[in-house]
């Protein structure tokens, strides 16, 4: 199998895999304690939390709280949800390619909601007009279907000038790229960035207070409560510690993919900018093609058409209808994910396979 689906999840890392194995506890063993109990079992499950915590505050800038949580879409639901008084309908403004965690939510929340167009190359613009009175803005870092890298620091500013707080859903650039500055929230998600599935954070500005929206025991300084895992919690830290020290290196080896894998793909277009991009994201189309048809014919290469999210549930995809494709050049899109553990070996065998096939398409 070829796996080049690293916008849907990314392996673990073996480092982070290591840190998870003594805390899962067995028969025997030690490491399984609550870290919310008193007794010496639970504190030590407890240390290995709040390492855990430091190790993932390296993803985030200075002078802010950490979070955990049990996915990126909990920590959003949690950053939109819990910044708002009850009762609080003032407007919220996101950009039209946000991820559905975003866009439901805030579209859940029954107050006026502005979309921030995007551009052909998939790019909020900078200076996106915000609605009067605005009580929070969220945009993301990189768009997880086309890898867009958007002017979060530019729009975060902008923001809070209109008095307004800023979200930055960072899910698929944190680990690669330096993190926002002008954000007064941020969601991440383990498995995007090597770490385990089932644990995200939301890193939360000092000074600004949340509502919970899960409520039970009072862990996470009462903003969380529910029974932290030990283990999902240092596999996290040791993935954001491993993203932080290779962050120059990994960024290396996608570019020198990326220049292979753009370079094979002649006749195709490449949906959203080339230059604004996150390399490790190749989302291309061709007109006429049967991605149906094209993903069973290469059953041994995992790749999306779309994002997994859409295409799971059924959706067509709202990012490349905000680039102005019309639905049968969206329906003729794929994506191709890779990063730090996907070869050059992988990339050439793929992009041959995936040209073969559609070269036999072009004969049918
Ligand atoms: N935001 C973006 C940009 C994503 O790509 C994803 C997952 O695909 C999410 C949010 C949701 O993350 P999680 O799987 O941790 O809920």
């Amino acid at each position: 199998m070829i796996y080049l689906d690293y916008q849907a999840t990314t392996p673990l890392a073996p480092e982070a895999r290591e840190a998870m194995l003594p805390l899962l506890g067995g028969p025997g063993g030690t490491g399984f304690g609550n870290p919310h109990s008193a007794h010496r079992m639970g504190r030590q499950a407890a240390a290995a939390v709040e390492l855990a915590r430091e190790q993932v505050a390296g993803l985030f800038p200075p002078g802010g709280k950490v979070i955990f949580t049990g996915s990126a879409t909990e920590a959003i639901n949690l950053a939109i949800r819990g910044s708002a008084p009850a009762g609080d309908m003032r407007p919220v403004a996101v950009s039209a390619i946000e991820h559905a965690a975003v866009l439901d939510t805030v579209r859940a929340l029954g107050c006026p909601v502005a979309e921030l167009a995007v551009n052909q190359e998939g790019l909020v613009r900078a200076d996106s007009t915000l609605p009067d009175g605005v009580r929070l803005v969220a945009v993301m870092q990189v768009n997880n279907e086309i890898g867009t890298v958007q002017p979060v620091d530019t729009l975060g500013t902008a923001a809070r000038a209109a008095g307004a707080l800023f979200l930055c859903d960072a899910v698929q650039g944190a680990g690669k790229l330096a993190p926002p500055s002008a954000a007064d929230m941020i969601a991440v998600s383990a498995h995007k960035l090597y770490g385990p599935k089932g644990i995200g954070a939301l890193w939360v500005r000092d000074g600004l207070e949340l509502v919970p929206i899960i409520t039970g025991g009072g862990q996470e300084q009462g903003i969380r409560s529910g029974t932290l895992s030990p283990a999902l919690c240092a596999g996290f830290g040791a993935a954001a510690v491993l993203a932080t020290d290779r962050l120059k290196s990994d960024a290396q080896h996608v570019e020198m993919l990326w220049k292979k894998a753009f370079s094979m793909f002649w006749g195709w277009n490449l949906n959203g900018s080339a230059d604004q991009r996150w390399h490790g994201n190749l989302n291309i189309r061709r007109e006429g093609l049967d991605v149906g048809r094209l993903m069973s014919d290469i059953r041994h290469i995992a790749f999306s058409a779309g994002s997994a999210c859409a295409s799971g549930s059924g959706r067509s995809s709202h990012v490349l209808a905000a680039l102005g494709l019309d639905r049968a050049q969206a329906r003729s899109s794929i994506r191709l994910g890779f990063g730090r553990y996907t070869t050059l070996e992988e990339i050439e065998q793929a992009t041959e396979k995936i040209m073969k096939a559609t070269a036999q398409q072009d004969r049918l």
